[in-house]
């Protein structure tokens, strides 16, 4: 099958309610091609019309989503409409700053290995607030302890200068250090997908979400 008849495909798939049949059929390389081709088609506004009310009756008796969507709660980033997806086709794991912990983790592991997800997918977003409070080391309840989840990134970042969030460069370097760092902590913290992962099972990968353009990035 050439590639162009191979994404026509991917579409067809994508645009009727994942089966656990369909869900057998792709490789974590067509799940991130069904996410690429999503992302295209939301920039385009040419977004595949679904009854969402129709797919809610279809999937009511069980779901076989083909990816795991690990992002931020910013509310400019649902990861199924920027991604043209409907009900029952991804797992969605939100936290501020889209990084992981033991619950999230596993969460991921019940997503791959006991849902069958092929692709985990780490998206973080541009002007992001939490890698904001992170640099800025914002004080507040519980966030002071949950902003200590992105300092791995903030230490990771080479940056002389301006190291606040009033310096945009150095927020989005350490945007894009925190989704790298995620993608690896998925595998250093979960042996069950690192074996996943190893055996071609699934694929990790990281994505930035530009939230002026809608436009994912993906690295
Ligand atoms: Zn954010």
């Amino acid at each position: 099958m050439n590639i162009k008849n191979k994404c026509m495909n991917l579409e067809e798939i994508n645009s009727k309610v994942m089966t656990a049949d369909t869900q057998k059929g792709i490789s974590p390389d067509d799940a991130l091609a069904i996410l690429k081709a999503g992302n295209q088609r939301f920039l385009e506004k040419k977004m595949i019309p679904r009854n969402l009310n129709g797919q809610v009756e279809a999937t009511g008796g069980g779901q076989a989503p083909f990816a795991a969507v690990v992002g931020c709660i910013d509310s400019r980033v649902p990861a199924e409409m920027v991604f043209d997806q409907g009900i029952g086709d991804i797992f969605n794991a939100r936290i501020a700053g889209n990084f992981v912990n033991n619950d999230i983790l596993g969460s991921l592991e019940f997503a791959c290995k006991v849902a069958g997800s092929k692709l985990i997918l780490v998206l973080g977003h541009t002007s992001c607030g939490a890698v904001k409070g992170a640099c800025d080391g914002v004080e507040l309840g519980n966030l002071t302890g949950m902003l200590e989840n992105l300092k791995p990134a903030l230490d990771s970042v080479d940056e002389s200068g301006d190291r606040s969030a009033a310096n945009p460069g150095f927020v989005q370097k350490v945007a894009d250090a925190n989704v790298k760092l995620t993608c690896q902590a998925i595998q250093d913290g979960s042996s069950v997908l690192k074996e996943m992962v190893d055996n071609g099972e699934i694929k990790v990968v990281g994505g930035m979400y530009d939230v002026k353009s809608g436009k994912v990035t993906f690295f």
